[in-house]
């Protein structure tokens, strides 16, 4: 184990390859596998795990918004990019840069086909989203010949996929819910290649799809949480490792006298002699003030050490009265053993929050044992 130095996030590639490597076993050999590396690839660090996942592999990958996209192809990323949320202001950016845009609405496709007929292009890649439950964007059953007649009256645009997106995958008490998204999935699809005269690739499971539903794979699934690790372990499969760590180290130490208060608007009052320590991340760096008072606490040196007081913008102090450790010494606030989800639920929320909010100006160190 490394000692580091200040605040660190650690991303390890070796466990992407691994989780990578685990989630392909689980596809049929002809399934592609499309990354998504949205959100700074869940938190870590997007050019990074794309460029890793590129080298070893990934046929696809998605993000959410285009500047993520662009943020991307500027680091020189060549693979396809499906841009899952795009919006009409961006598509002649999306274009420019060669974004494949999820086509979601009668205004999408409408405005879509507007941009890609105003520069010209012809059969520009697009991927028309249906919904089958999640009721957040897609098109719905009964557009389907909206659609048709959208792409009759152009050559502006082809449809390289069709996909959908399940609300429960991970919950094994929906199964029949998830079931009726997969049938509603089969029945669009197989109306609307009908009527195209083509069969895109399609598509509909994210990473717990792909563990509990290997009979809705179809032609490519997209994998997110699996890549990183970061499902809610006990239910999630173990065979998958966390790509983070953040750690940190004290600052300095104190000994508060009983009376004594600690941190801004004195939150927190020693009742007898209270040893406290003070490390360098705070709620500017993805810490938020919902850790603070007791509720949150870090590691050291196999300890829980619970915060005390306000989390402050860019420090916390936690409690290490009954913890042997001096200034200097490394504090973990996640890692394999003590997991970004069991942090995350101490403050009453979920791993992805948690690590979607660290900001940029906490250093990121790539652990690359290959
Ligand atoms: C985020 C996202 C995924 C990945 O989901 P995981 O649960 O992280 O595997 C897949 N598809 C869509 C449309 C998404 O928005």
């Amino acid at each position: 184990m490394s000692k580091v130095k200040e605040t660190v996030l650690e991303i390890n590639l070796t466990h992407l390859t691994h989780n990578y490597t685990y989630l392909k076993s689980k596809l049929d050999s002809k399934v592609k596998l499309l990354a998504v590396v949205k959100a700074a690839g869940y938190g870590s660090d997007a050019i990074t795990i794309a460029k890793h996942l590129e080298k070893i592999g990934a046929d696809y990958f998605a993000v959410a918004y285009v500047s993520e996209g662009i943020t991307l192809r500027k680091a020189g990323v060549k693979t396809p990019i499906l841009v899952l949320h795009p919006q009409p202001v961006n598509f002649s950016a999306l274009i420019e840069y060669n974004l494949e845009p999820s086509i979601y609405s009668p205004r999408i496709i409408r405005e879509f086909i507007k941009v890609a007929e105003a520069e010209n292009q012809k059969d520009y890649p697009v991927h028309v989203k249906f919904n089958t439950g999640l009721n957040r964007l897609g098109f719905w059953e009964n557009d389907v010949d909206y659609i048709i007649s959208c792409l009759h009256q152009t050559n502006a645009i082809k449809v390289k996929s069709l996909f959908s997106h399940l609300a429960a995958s991970e919950d094994h008490n929906e199964k029949k819910f998830t079931m009726s998204q997969v049938n509603s999935f089969k029945k669009i699809t197989s109306d609307i290649i009908n009527k195209l005269g083509y069969t895109p690739i399609l598509h509909q499971c994210n990473t717990s799809g792909i563990l509990n539903y290997p009979e809705a794979h179809f032609d490519m699934v997209r994998a997110g949480i699996g890549l990183y690790g970061y499902g809610n372990d006990a239910d999630y499969d173990t065979h998958l490792k966390p790509i983070a760590s953040l750690k940190s180290i004290i600052s300095q130490i104190h000994t508060l006298e009983p009376g004594e208060t600690l941190g801004y608007n004195r939150a927190f009052v020693s009742n007898g002699y209270t040893k406290t320590a003070t490390i360098p991340i705070g709620h500017a760096d993805g810490i938020g003030r919902q850790y603070g008072n007791r509720k949150g606490f870090f590691t050291i040196n196999g300890n829980k050490a619970y915060i005390i007081g306000n989390v402050c913008m860019d420090m916390v102090m936690v409690d290490i009265t009954d913890i042997d450790c001096k200034e200097g010494d490394e504090v973990i606030i996640f890692d394999n053993i003590s997991s970004a989800s069991i942090i995350a639920e101490s403050a009453g929320t979920i791993s992805y929050e948690l690590l979607t909010a660290i900001s940029p100006r906490v250093k990121r160190v790539i652990i690359d044992n290959n």
